[in-house]
């Protein structure tokens, strides 16, 4: 596999779908000049938002979570490119908006850790499961940017 292919599962909360932070949040993604692969508009089942979050089984918010997450509709996507794993991480900013840094999309456009408006995988190995879990494989659509020689040297 090569490093442009490499891919993150990013959902958009259903507090960024109420805010009407949607574009807002794509547009920063597509400026970097990353590749969107997946994108769907879902009400998440309770079983996904359950095998999703499966590593906070336990924890005092992780009921919460998982109310909220199925609350609403969620935008699932998938995002391909360079380092994207790590990249959107960086692009979303800390956990707690409070603490996020101002440039990121946590850091500008929320304020509590539990309306953080975005998940991004936080390892190549989550991406890949998550991926998984949210799309089929007919759902992803792989094309070739024009803008490719602009983006990436070779
Ligand atoms: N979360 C929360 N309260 C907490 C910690 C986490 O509501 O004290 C929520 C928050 O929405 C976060 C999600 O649980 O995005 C998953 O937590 P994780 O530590 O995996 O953070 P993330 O990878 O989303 O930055």
């Amino acid at each position: 596999m090569s490093a442009q292919q490499e891919r993150t599962f990013i959902a958009l909360k259903p507090d960024a779908v109420q805010r009407n932070l949607v574009g807002e949040v794509i547009r920063r993604f597509e400026a970097k000049g990353f590749k969107l692969v997946g994108l769907k508009l879902v009400k998440p089942s309770v079983e996904t938002a359950e095998e999703h979050y499966a590593e906070h089984k336990g924890k005092g918010f992780y009921k919460g979570l998982v109310d909220f997450i199925t609350s609403g509709p969620v935008v699932a996507m998938v995002w391909q490119g360079k380092g994207v794993v790590a990249s959107a991480r960086k692009l979303i900013g800390a956990t707690n908006p409070l603490t996020s840094e101002p440039g990121t999309i946590r850091g500008d456009l929320a304020v509590d850790v539990g309306r953080n408006v975005i998940h991004g995988s936080d390892s190549t190995d989550s991406a890949q499961r998550e991926i998984s879990l949210w799309f089929k494989e007919g759902e992803i659509a792989d094309w070739t940017p024009v803008s490719n020689a602009w983006v990436y040297e070779n």
